[in-house]
């Protein structure tokens, strides 16, 4: 088996990094590629600007194999959009000499398994081959692995709009919008309508921000914004304590939107119903109040794991954040918020069947704040399990920029902010 390639499913920048690891530690891999080119999911919101600058964008080993190249680095203070990622950095790395004929595009996985195992049979299995499946030029193939790291992302598996998780019809996906809209472009869809923006994370900022220019310009537009939050502060996070100041730049602006009324603002709400009435919607809650008279709808609520294609292998998930049990406590948003996770590595993302791996933003399930720098520590320490350096896989290091907010549950209902840190503060209530 030591002879088979490690498979890489999905070549974002953590999956590419992977592939820059596995290189270098002369591993032989191979990267399948749903889309036309890398990083395809970075391509849909390539209008949005990172909050996190260069400095944290780009891994070290990539970095060394591109300072090989005619690559020009990125000043590091400065924040890309998510269109400058991928152009100044993910693909010169997707494109490396090193990598020619390892990255297959349009092939997408359809089903991970062990070589004549299905899911019930015990015997031999860390000894068996992994069987990946993927459609090519549509025709299903199949190659043999000695390990699977799976860095597919969760952006095209988007949450409803629904209080309880449910995506009741799949027409609902085409009725309203379920991505960071580039509105400068889509001004006609926007432009003096109703627009209800549902979800409290930065992709709901972001959006509402946007949203404002169009306002500016054509008053006559709504904006309502509906979140589940009981105090719409908990959605601005630590604002200027926010050790990434362009994260914090997004509560701010929005803070200050809400304040001076240019956003209408529906807290405690939860999403029950919506009705659509000739050309526009009612959004009903489950206690009953409503927005009406709503033209556009975009649900920026996250996004959640596809498990569909790795049904056949034995993962260990916990029950509600959807990550590897040993990391679920360290990045459950009921529990957490600070953003600092604790440093993991290969022993936190194991599963029990030997040899898979889930990285990147896939593995942190449904919970939110994942950095790609911790998409990078957790592919270096997978890949130096694999070449069998155990003990540079166990030297896990992370030192994450902390949002500048700790809160913990007073009652289990909703969860109360009871302090914002200054960076590196020791009054951290996360236990960080
Ligand atoms: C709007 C937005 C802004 C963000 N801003 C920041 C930021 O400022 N800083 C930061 O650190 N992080 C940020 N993130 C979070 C995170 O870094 C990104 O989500 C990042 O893209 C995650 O990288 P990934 O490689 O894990 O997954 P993805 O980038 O999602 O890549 C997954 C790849 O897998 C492919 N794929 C999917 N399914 C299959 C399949 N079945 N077969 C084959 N290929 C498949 C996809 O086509 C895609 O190319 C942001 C996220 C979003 C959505």
């Amino acid at each position: 088996m030591n002879n088979l390639p490690v498979v890489v499913i999905g070549a974002g920048p953590v999956g590419l990094a992977a592939a820059a690891h596995l290189y270098d530690r002369n591993e032989d891999f191979l990267v399948l590629e749903r889309g036309t080119k890398a990083a395809s999911h970075i391509r849909e919101w390539g209008h949005v600007q990172l909050f996190s600058p260069w400095e944290f964008n780009i891994d070290a080993v990539a970095k060394k194999l591109l300072q090989t190249t005619d690559w020009t680095e990125p000043e590091l203070e400065k924040l890309p959009t998510g269109k400058e990622l991928v152009e100044d950095y993910l693909e010169p790395l997707s494109a490396l000499p090193q990598f020619t004929g390892k990255i297959l595009y349009q092939a997408e996985v359809m089903a991970v398994s062990r070589k004549n195992k299905d899911k019930m049979k015990s015997t031999f299995r860390e000894e068996t081959p992994f069987v990946i499946y993927y459609r090519l030029n549509g025709k299903v193939t199949k190659v043999e692995a000695k390990a699977v790291i799976d860095a597919s992302g969760t952006w095209s598996n988007p949450n409803p709009p629904f209080a309880d998780g449910v995506w009741r019809m799949d027409e609902w996906k085409e009725r309203i919008t379920t991505i960071i809209p580039n509105v400068k472009e889509e001004v006609d869809k926007f432009k003096n309508k109703h627009v209800a923006v549902i979800g409290s994370g930065h992709s709901a900022l972001n959006t509402l921000i946007d949203l404002t220019a169009i306002k500016e310009i054509y008053p006559e537009t709504k904006l309502s914004w509906i979140v589940r939050k009981q105090q719409v502060q908990e959605a601005f996070g630590g604002e200027e304590a926010d050790a990434l100041a362009a994260r914090g730049a997004l509560g701010t602006k929005t803070h200050q939107l809400v304040d001076n009324g240019i956003v209408e603002t529906y807290t405690g709400f939860y999403v029950e119903d919506i009705i659509e009435e000739g050309n526009s919607f009612t959004i009903r809650s489950t206690e009953g109040s409503e927005v009406v008279s709503v033209d556009e709808i975009i649900v920026n609520t996250g996004a959640r794991p596809d498990f569909s294609y790795v049904s056949e292998l034995r993962l260990d998930n916990d029950p509600a954040v959807e990550s590897t049990p040993l990391l679920a406590p360290l990045i459950d948003p009921n529990l957490h918020s600070c953003g600092t996770v604790r440093p993991h590595g290969e022993k936190e993302l194991r599963h029990p069947e030997p040899g898979f791996y889930i990285a990147g933003v896939k593995s942190y399930g449904r919970a939110p704040t994942f950095l790609l720098t911790t998409g990078y520590e957790q592919v270096r320490s997978i890949v130096a399990y694999l070449a069998g350096d155990i003990e540079a896989a166990t030297k896990v290091q992370l030192k994450l920029p902390e949002t500048g907010v700790c809160k913990v549950s007073p009652t289990p209902k909703e969860f109360q902010i009871i302090g914002v840190t200054s960076n590196g503060s020791s009054n951290s209530c996360c236990g960080c």
